[in-house]
């Protein structure tokens, strides 16, 4: 479903991504971890470019990402992106969150829109929360109506990028939890998280980064029983 070849990128004289060559099976779930500025959430960004690559070639759904305009607007649609902060539409209900992309975007009708979004609500486990504001929410709850908004435009790909880390505790679960059964339905997701166990358990396959290049590629059974490089090694002793 995406394919990233040779890909580079810079700020300035940082290069941030290295020569990455990565691809992503429909209905595969991939977590990519590693060190703190090792380049995750900026691969998460070109993939649906927020960001623009230097070098390489990106494709998705078997064609280059489109430049700009409307093929642009058209791709990111296919594309649900859920971050650290929740992002939610402050001063609007969290249905109304939900239905405002696929009534402004995909021209769907909102008696229809709301129907679908309560279902979502439902699926995330908020359904009682649809007419409340972002702010009357627990973190866990926000960011679960941030999973279910993303899921009201039909995404091909969900990028997460790590969605649970401005959480407590205790809410980090409950996140994850939609997240592995959204796993299960088939979904393609690219996931970055610091959260091993949901790697261990959810990822078909593990990438670890450093230094801006794709260190390791492997199952999670492989990678966290024996991983391959020093510097992966040296990563898990930390964070397990
Ligand atoms: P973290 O785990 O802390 O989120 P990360 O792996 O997501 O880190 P990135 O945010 O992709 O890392 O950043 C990789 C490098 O690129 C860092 O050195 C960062 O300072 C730099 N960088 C990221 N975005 C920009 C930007 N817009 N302008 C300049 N430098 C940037
Ligand atoms: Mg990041």
């Amino acid at each position: 479903l995406v394919t990233l070849e040779g890909v580079s990128k810079s700020f300035g004289k940082n290069r941030v991504l290295n020569d990455i060559n990565l691809t992503v099976e429909a209905g595969e779930v991939v977590c990519v971890i590693g060190p703190s500025g090792s380049g995750k959430s900026t691969l998460c960004r070109c993939v649906n470019r927020l960001e623009t690559i230097d070098e390489g070639r990106i494709t998705f759904d078997g064609r280059p990402l489109p430049a700009e305009g409307r093929e642009l607007a058209r791709m990111r649609a296919q594309v649900g992106m859920v971050f650290q902060s929740f992002n939610l539409f402050a001063h609007r209900t969290i249905l109304d969150n939900i239905t405002l992309g696929p009534r402004r975007v995909n021209g769907v009708r909102r008696a229809e829109a709301e129907e679908k979004a309560r279902a979502l609500l439902e699926r995330v486990g908020i359904a009682d929360k649809a007419d409340r504001l972002p702010r009357q929410l627990s973190g866990g709850q926000q960011q679960r109506a941030a999973i279910a908004r993303a899921l009201a435009m039909e995404p091909k790909l969900m990028l997460f990028d790590e969605p649970t880390s401005a959480l407590d505790p205790e809410m980090i679960q409950e996140v994850l939890d939609v997240m592995r059964s959204l796993a299960a339905s088939g979904m393609t997701m690219i996931v970055v998280t610091h959260e091993m166990g949901f790697a261990r358990s959810a990822a078909d396959r593990v990438v670890f980064m450093a230094d801006g290049r794709l260190l390791e590629v492997a199952p999670p059974k492989n990678f966290f029983a024996a991983p391959a490089s020093e510097r992966a090694a040296d990563f898990l002793a930390k964070v397990l």
